[in-house]
């Protein structure tokens, strides 16, 4: 899915804080992924749920995946590079009409340029897909996936995968487009984690593990694969419960530390982090642990 997409939505109700009081019921990659980069903004984003700005990049990911997707509508010879341009027009007319709030993303565009070369991008990032994948012999048995499993722990484990391959074997592939560009090598465990928690949600599934998981890079045209085993799966397992024990932890107590990074160049919540001179929102929770 689109990286950098945060929750929806900036109204905590009162029965959506008692449920969060108890721990999280469930976890997606991208939640999973807030915590591990920076509690103080996981608890920002799916606790207090402060307001985020629409950013042209997570817009332009989330424009591209829906191209993509839809692209698997037409027969396999028509799934051609300007075909799959073509949709894009259609297809951002559809993304601002069921998010209004991204209509102030190009609100200052008076002459419509920055709009221009935003649309451009998306095209080269879309043409870019072809010289990677060659959607003519594709067969999707899914696209834009939602899974949700429930581990023998009682953590559910949710997200939605772009692309799901099964061969004529059975066999099953997973795929992620990505938008940005490929990590540095020291850095794929990173970018692979989010795979594994899919492959991990598929194994608890359908009982099969994933022959291969894939990551299509179409910023930089690299595609990064992995096959995993039930050894890497168990390992992720383990480490997603120790996650769920750490937020639970910080839920009773409040005790979200900000974990700063160069990746704060990105956050939308700088000015309520202590690291950068702010004080967070009062806690909405009930403290029913001592730090
Ligand atoms: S600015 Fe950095 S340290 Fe502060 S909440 Fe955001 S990610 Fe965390």
């Amino acid at each position: 899915m689109p990286e950098g997409v945060p929750p929806s939505g900036a109204d905590a109700t009162s029965e959506t804080l008692v449920a969060v009081a108890k721990g999280p019921a469930s976890l997606s990659p991208s939640r999973a992924g807030d915590f591990m980069q920076c509690p103080l903004l996981y608890r920002f984003r799916v606790i207090d749920r402060l307001p985020e700005k629409p950013s042209e990049a997570a817009t332009r990911g989330t424009l591209v995946h829906a191209v993509l997707e839809r692209l698997f509508d037409a027969p396999a010879a028509e799934r051609t590079a300007p075909r799959a341009k073509a949709l894009i027009p259609g297809q951002w007319d559809r993304l601002r009409e069921s998010r209004p709030e991204l209509l102030e993303l190009f609100a200052d565009d008076a002459d419509g340029e920055r709009l221009a070369r935003w649309l451009t991008e998306a095209e080269r990032l879309v043409e870019r897909w072809f010289t990677l994948e060659d959607p003519t012999r594709l067969e999707p048995a899914e696209r834009e996936l939602f899974v949700e499993a429930e581990l023998d722990s009682g953590l559910r484990l949710r997200g939605i995968i772009d692309r799901v391959d099964v061969a004529p074997t059975g066999e099953v592939r997973i795929v992620d487009y990505k938008t940005g560009k490929a990590p540095r090598p020291e850095y794929a465990e990173g970018a692979l984690f989010q795979m594994k928690f899919y492959a991990l949600v598929v194994w608890r599934l359908k009982k099969v593990v994933p022959r291969r998981l894939q990551l299509v890079y179409l910023g930089s045209g690299d595609v990064l694969t992995y096959d995993p085993v039930v050894a890497d799966l168990e390992r992720v397992e383990r480490k997603l419960l120790a996650l769920w024990e750490a937020i639970r932890l910080a839920t009773e107590t409040g005790d979200w530390r900000p974990r700063p990074t160069k990746l704060c160049g990105w956050c939308d919540h700088r000015a309520h982090c202590p690291e950068f001179g702010g004080t967070p929102p009062p806690y909405p929770l009930p403290l029913t642990r001592a730090t």
